[in-house]
């Protein structure tokens, strides 16, 4: 077996899709992980065709996807996990197991694939004053919205995100924007990461690929491991 998708450039890797996931599976063992805080604890170590990977299910993220799988203001439904290497970013989110990858959920819209991310419903840029002056007059504008108010955040497709940006109250409006722009840019869309959605791959099982559990060493250890070659990758 081999990853689903190499994207290459001038030689070098870009974007790997090792294998899909059952999302059902993964949210809810990202369900029994402990809550995610500044230090996140649950990194676990893949081993997905000879490739050691170590990945996070505590991010804010992914346990914000793990309580909800569509899209709060356009209903979009996630339905594909990938695991994945975005090779670009991967020299800042690498840790001391190579490998840096992520869970990536996404729907899939006239054969694309459509990222599924999270949202603060009161964007985070506001002082806490102001962001409980927007989130009441969101609810005012909104009130159909089914969102879980015990959360600040809640799964958002990315078009809708960036429709609503900072300053969107009104989810008809950002629907209206993100169906615009999302028309636009799918058809658009020359990624290969984003045109073949490995839409028919096979589930491949969490628990047979899992190695361990993770250590968590703070970025300062790891630095000074690194500096005395205690660390080879
Ligand atoms: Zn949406």
């Amino acid at each position: 077996m081999k990853p689903l998708l190499v994207v290459s450039e001038k030689d070098k890797p870009v974007w790997t899709r090792w294998a899909r996931f059952d999302h059902n599976q993964i949210f809810s063992i990202s369900k029994n992980v402990s809550p995610g805080n500044a230090i996140r604890k649950n990194k676990f170590l893949l081993n997905l065709f000879g490739n050691k990977l170590g990945v996070y299910l505590d991010s804010s993220r992914f346990k914000t996807l793990s309580r909800r799988q569509n899209c709060y203001a356009c209903g979009l439904q996630g339905t594909h996990l990938f695991l994945e290497t975005n090779h670009s970013a991967n020299k800042e989110n690498s840790s001391i197991f190579y490998g840096a990858c992520a869970f990536n959920f996404y729907a899939i819209v006239d054969g694309r694939l459509v990222l599924m991310t999270e949202d603060h419903v009161a964007p985070q840029s506001l002082e806490k004053s102001k962001k409980s002056e927007f989130l009441e007059k969101f609810f005012e504008i909104n009130k159909e919205c089914d969102i879980d108010r015990n959360y600040e955040t809640c799964t958002m497709c990315i078009f809708c995100n960036a429709a609503k940006r900072n300053n969107c109250v009104d989810i008809s409006e950002i629907k209206k924007k993100s169906k615009e722009e999302r028309e636009k840019r799918l058809k658009d869309s020359a990624h290969e990461w984003i045109t073949n959605t490995s839409e028919s791959a096979e589930f491949v099982d969490f628990w047979s690929v899992f190695c361990e559990k993770l250590p968590n060493i703070d970025k300062k250890t790891e630095k000074m491991m690194r500096r005395k070659e205690l660390l080879s990758i």
